[in-house]
């Protein structure tokens, strides 16, 4: 399993997967620690509340689990999932609760390589309420940098330059529709990042 190290957050670049020790041999002991930890986890949140310290926006994509990836635990990140990883009204107040009421101090807008929304929106499939996602997407669609070749599902770097486009336009309107989130970012109280997840290398990439 490739664990990653989530202190990067604060910075832009590459995360390099880490070693996770060996577990030690015996199912009991492991079984023993397994338990330990939760009831601690119990505890604390029982005791504290939550405070999780990001909010990661991602796609639905099942290859794609935030936490395992991140290798965070319970209570460390706020989720919001939705195919395409596109931000709708409600996305956008629960990131600002997560922030302005919950105190996380960095949002990441995560896409994720092999995108099948986003391969949905550049063929313009229309599917009962899946195409209110397609249109949310198409936008990222018509403005995607021509890599060459068709501009549809059946060209890779089409589909990789349209996620792209998809995580910038994503950020860029957090920021405008957001006057809670923008005031936070200009304040320097939070970070709004965008970043790809390479789904074959396990690597996330920060987008400038
Ligand atoms: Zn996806």
């Amino acid at each position: 399993m490739r664990v990653y190290e989530m202190s990067a957050a604060a910075g832009l670049g590459s995360w390099k997967p880490a070693e996770r020790p060996t577990p030690e041999p015996g199912r009991g002991q492991v079984l023993v620690r397994l338990r330990a930890a939760s009831l601690n986890y119990r505890d604390l949140l029982i005791a504290q509340g939550q405070y999780p310290f990001a909010v990661v926006l991602s796609c639905l994509d099942s290859r794609q689990p935030v936490e395992i990836l991140f290798d965070q635990g319970i209570g460390d990140l706020f989720v919001a999932r939705v195919a395409g990883n596109y931000c709708p009204v409600d996305l956008l107040g629960s990131t600002e609760f997560a922030t302005k009421v919950a105190g996380a101090k960095l949002v990441v807008v995560l896409g994720h390589t092999e995108c099948g929304a986003i391969k949905g929106a550049c063929d313009n499939v229309q599917l009962g309420n899946l195409t209110t996602v397609m249109h949310a997407l198409q936008p990222a669609v018509d403005e995607a940098p021509d890599p060459g070749g068709e501009r549809t599902s059946k060209n890779k770097k089409f589909v990789l330059a349209v996620t792209e486009t998809n995580v910038r336009r994503t950020v860029a309107g957090i920021r405008v529709n957001s006057p809670i989130l923008r005031d936070l970012e200009q304040s320097g109280q939070i970070k709004i990042v965008g970043a790809m997840y390479d789904i074959a290398t396990g690597e996330v990439t920060f987008i400038q």
